[in-house]
């Protein structure tokens, strides 16, 4: 069940002899690290110990391998890793949660433009978008035929499924009510996605090849302890008479992740379409298209 009965943390800096202790609000008690956390941690009590005799019955402390802030500062604050350290985060999180706040509004333009196309499709606009694929299936005199028109259609989809996909794209990306919706986003994003661009390009370029991007912690605050959920049992506070001393912690992320993450949240890629979903309307409507 990966739970362990915890007391509290121990901070150790990879670069000075530095250890903070921290004693958790509460006292020993079971909580809920998950599998990964907890051989991470029985790893790091093997190179560290435990301060208490019985750590079973009188609480474990989690070990941390961290950078303490005069360290960090000493050997990350010219490169540029000390803006990213104490920003990156906080903006990244608040991009998500635009990207999350629009998706919605975005989707429903999507849908609605997509819609509108179908409604408004003739036999002209499908010649247009393959007119050999139309005139070997829908443009055939046998389409008037009810019981043929499943499999015309069919055929016509399949043979010509690439530019149908891109014809779509390019009708509701002109949609008035879709670049609305998209443009209210960017009005939102962008000034974010500003600032996370400039603290990458302020990064002193020996750094991030070694992919040296911290986060940032205060040790005072509340932490959920495991990397896959998060409720009471997972999470526990430090006690109040912790100090408040911000530590820095190496991740796994590059700065090639936080492009990359910058280029989803770009405007042109908010509109999501599943085509197998569309491709199944567009079928629908055309066996009931009315017929040459
Ligand atoms: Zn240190």
């Amino acid at each position: 069940m990966s739970w362990l009965n915890i007391r509290g943390k121990m901070y150790h800096c990879l670069k000075c002899s530095e250890i903070v202790k921290v004693e958790y609000k509460g006292g020993a008690c079971l909580t809920q690290i998950g599998d990964n956390r907890l051989y991470e941690q029985t790893a790091l009590t093997k190179r560290y110990g435990q301060p208490t005799a019985n750590p079973n019955t009188e609480g474990y402390y989690l070990h941390n391998e961290i950078i303490c802030e005069p360290c960090f500062k000493k050997r990350y604050m010219k490169s540029g890793q000390h803006d990213v350290a104490m920003n990156m985060e906080a903006l990244c999180n608040r991009l998500s949660g635009i990207k999350d706040k629009y998706a919605e509004n975005v989707g429903r333009a999507t849908e609605a433009a997509f819609n509108n196309w179908l409604e408004n499709i003739s036999h002209g606009n499908l010649r247009e978008i393959s007119t050999s694929a139309f005139d070997k299936t829908i443009g055939l005199k046998i389409f008037k035929l009810r019981n043929k028109r499943k499999d015309l259609v069919g055929q016509f989809v399949s043979s010509a499924k690439d530019s149908i996909i891109a014809s779509i794209l390019n009708q509701i990306n002109s949609d008035p009510c879709l670049r609305d919706a998209t443009r209210q986003y960017a009005s939102e994003a962008q000034p974010i996605v500003d600032s996370i661009r400039k603290l990458l390009t302020n990064l002193k370029g020996k750094f991030f090849h070694k992919g040296e991007i911290f986060r940032v912690h205060r040790i005072n605050l509340p932490e959920n302890l495991n990397d896959y959920v998060l409720y009471e049992m997972t999470t526990r506070t430090p006690a109040t008479s912790t100090p408040d001393i911000t530590v820095f912690y190496q991740t796994n992320m590059r700065k090639k992740d936080i492009t990359e993450f910058l280029n989803s949240c770009d405007s042109s890629n908010q509109v999501e379409m599943d085509e197998d979903k569309l491709i199944g309307k567009l079928k629908k409507r055309l066996e009931a298209l009315a017929s040459i």
